[in-house]
């Protein structure tokens, strides 16, 4: 099967990513007031680490519950093996699918061609492979690049608390530039504190693709007009964040 075979029945879950724009924070891509330069929650986990990235690239919004929230929290989760298995085969496809397509826009954004590709390691104790690198190594262009460079630090993270002390790198990185894959991206505490760690061992770049950004549409009218956005017509692998031409309207 291909990976058309695996998203194609698949796409009505998936959700349009608005690209960065006035009323966009410029990071995350969630909606925010016309005067604000980042949402919140970028604004605070970017001070917080040293070395940040200034953007990620989102594959699909999502809110808490829906279809893709479903696959991004029980490919990993689910009591069941058959249900992680089949969830999990969603999500690599997904990450392939899209990596392949806009493997452009994401040089874009490492300024060349990633040279390595890695993934967060679990803060919740989880022991073995984590199934995001098992599901990221599925894809036949990710899986020569992948290494698992990260390791947790001594710093532990908690909701807001970036640190550049989050994680290690267990390699100097001189002059690599890094794709870190994320599942899901909330508040940036994760994917900050991993990317100042591997900017601070010698990372020329680090890009960020996540799978998933969630939204909730009820916490205000900047988050309800990216929404909107969202969903208003069919989400299409053709084009990302990063290459639509469709802007969403800024609000007042
Ligand atoms: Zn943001
Ligand atoms: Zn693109």
């Amino acid at each position: 099967m291909t990976v058309e075979q695996f998203t194609d029945p698949f796409i009505a879950a998936y959700r349009r990513v608005p690209p960065v724009g006035s009323g966009i924070c410029p990071l995350c891509h969630r909606g925010v007031r016309l005067d604000a330069s980042l949402c919140y929650s970028c604004s605070v986990t970017m001070r917080q680490v040293s070395r940040p990235v200034t953007e990620i690239l989102p594959i699909s919004f999502y809110e808490v519950p829906d279809q893709y929230w479903n696959v991004l929290r029980y490919y990993k989760d689910s009591p069941a093996p058959q249900v992680r298995d089949q969830l999990g085969t969603v999500l690599a496809a997904t990450v392939a699918r899209f990596v392949a397509q806009h493997w452009a826009c994401i040089v874009g954004m490492t300024g060349g061609q990633p040279t390595l590709v890695t993934t967060v390691p679990s803060t919740g104790g989880r022991q073995g492979q984590h199934p995001l690198a098992r599901a990221v190594c599925r894809s036949t262009l990710l899986h020569p690049l992948y290494r698992d460079l990260l390791t947790l630090g001594e710093v532990q993270l908690s909701r807001l608390r970036a640190s550049d002390g989050g994680f290690t790198s267990k390699y100097q990185l001189g002059g690599h530039r890094v794709l870190l894959i994320e599942d899901t991206f909330t508040s940036g505490t994760r994917t900050q504190s991993a990317a100042s760690a591997l900017h601070l061992a010698g990372a020329a770049a680090v890009g960020v693709v996540a799978a998933g950004r969630v939204i909730d549409p009820a916490y205000s009218a900047d988050c309800r007009r990216v929404w909107d956005y969202a969903t208003a017509k069919p989400f299409t692998f053709d084009v990302c964040a990063r290459c639509t031409a469709e802007a969403c309207p800024s609000g007042n």
